[in-house]
């Protein structure tokens, strides 16, 4: 059995099957699409995964098809900056923004061929002594070295492995989209903060501008998932512009919408021949823009423990060692973001916002630092002589 299976093909489990083959090991990604489809609005990655993109030796490409954002403003919803923070790091990487779509497309086109299986939803797995098997819901089943899951925020295999570990309601729900607006020019990263909650608006290549929208609200509320275009405008309709700008160019066939979880920190994230990646191991809230950064630093760091240790099931717990404290920071840190944002009360969000004003800048720019600033040596090339596999 000397197979790596991924469970999830989304952006942590395809980053992983390509940072595994740069050390010369074959992988095969099980996804429960039926078809990939170039869907979704924007993502920020920060300076730390612009440096996992380099370890990948993929930052050229991804930088090409990417907009650098130098700043992240934090306005109130008259117009007034709260704080202001760079978003370069010391390593010399700026933070891009870029289009789901177009991320995909890229990891996609970096898989060896056959890596990726369509329509395969995981439905259980089994652990044995030396293997372990994946059921499938269309009955078929895989046996395997080990698993890697990199099934999202949701994952089947996370709940069976820790029960109760259910995604947690951040209190608030989102919807995204992305409008093209060539006459419309913005250079940085804007988010703004009101009573009536958060808008952020985000340039990115092409004349395109990312926003995303925040209300405070119960989990599933069927008032608010019924929000059109035209019931943002108008909850939203004191922001200041970009905000009216961006809404008017907005289409309801363009919305995305969809309450906002993360996880309490798990005390682990190796489960001996199973190995918990991504949002399934450390799904956060957005308030960083982490979630997808930390996938990508996973899957470098990942494929640095595999090359250096000779049993996998080490490897995994290097990994946990290695990953564990970073991403229950950001988790936490992000949730905390979140909270004191989504403040509704007027009086608490203006002595809020006059705390951040008062604040020497040094303060926040040294949390982003820290998001920011990461070490990731680089993987080798891809071997000439092919994909190896796990030792089992
Ligand atoms: C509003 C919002 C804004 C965000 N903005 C940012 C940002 O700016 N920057 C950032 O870094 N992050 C951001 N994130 C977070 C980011 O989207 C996630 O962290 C990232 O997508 C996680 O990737 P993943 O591969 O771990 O999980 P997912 O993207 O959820 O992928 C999981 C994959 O597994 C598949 N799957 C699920 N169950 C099974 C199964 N049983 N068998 C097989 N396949 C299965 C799914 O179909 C899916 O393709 C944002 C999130 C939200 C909600």
């Amino acid at each position: 059995m000397k197979s790596i299976t991924i469970l999830g093909g989304g952006i942590a489990g395809l980053t992983t099957a390509i940072a595994l083959r740069r050390i010369g090991i074959a992988s095969t990604v099980f996804e429960a699409a039926p078809e990939i489809r170039p869907v979704g609005a924007g993502l920020g990655l920060g300076a730390n995964a612009i440096q996992a993109f380099k370890a990948l030796g993929l930052r050229d490409e991804l930088v090409a098809r990417g907009r650098a954002l130098n700043a992240l403003s934090i306005l109130d919803a008259r117009g007034k900056v709260i704080s202001r923070t760079q978003s370069a790091s010391s390593t010399g990487n700026d933070t891009y923004a870029i289009h789901r779509a177009e991320l995909q497309d890229l990891l996609l086109s970096h898989l060896a061929p056959g890596t990726l299986q369509l329509g395969k939803r995981a439905e259980r797995i089994t652990t044995k002594d030396d293997h372990v098997v994946v059921h499938f819901s269309d009955g078929t089943e895989r046996p395997t070295g080990h698993v890697i899951a990199a099934d999202g925020i949701g994952s089947m295999i996370r709940r069976s492995l820790v029960p109760g570990s259910e995604p947690r309601y951040a209190g608030y729900t989102c919807w995204r989209g992305v409008v093209d607006a060539p006459d419309l020019p913005l250079h940085e990263a804007v988010e703004i903060w009101g009573t009536r909650g958060r808008i952020g608006v985000v340039p990115l290549t092409h004349d395109r501008i990312y926003w995303f929208a925040t209300i405070t609200g119960p989990p599933k509320d069927a008032h608010l998932a019924s929000y059109t275009v035209k019931d943002l405008q108008a909850h939203f309709g004191n922001y200041h512009d970009p905000v009216r700008s961006v809404l008017s160019r907005a289409t309801d066939a363009g919305l995305i919408h969809g309450d906002i979880h993360d996880l309490d920190p798990l005390p682990h994230y190796a489960f001996g021949r199973v190995l918990l990646i991504g949002d399934a191991a450390h799904g956060t809230t957005p308030n960083l823009g982490q979630g997808a950064c930390q996938a990508i630093e996973d899957a470098v760091v990942l494929a640095h423990m595999v090359q250096a240790h000779s049993d996998p099931q080490q490897a995994f717990v290097a990994f946990e060692r290695a990953r564990m404290e970073r991403t229950r920071w950001i988790t936490r840190t992000s949730r905390r973001i979140g909270v004191v944002a989504e403040w509704k009360n007027p009086v608490l969000t203006m002595l809020r916002d006059t705390l951040f004003r008062l604040m020497p800048p040094s303060v926040n720019q040294r949390q982003m630092n820290k998001v920011l600033n990461v070490r990731l040596e680089a993987l080798p090339e891809i071997p000439s002589h092919g994909p190896g596999s796990f030792r089992s």
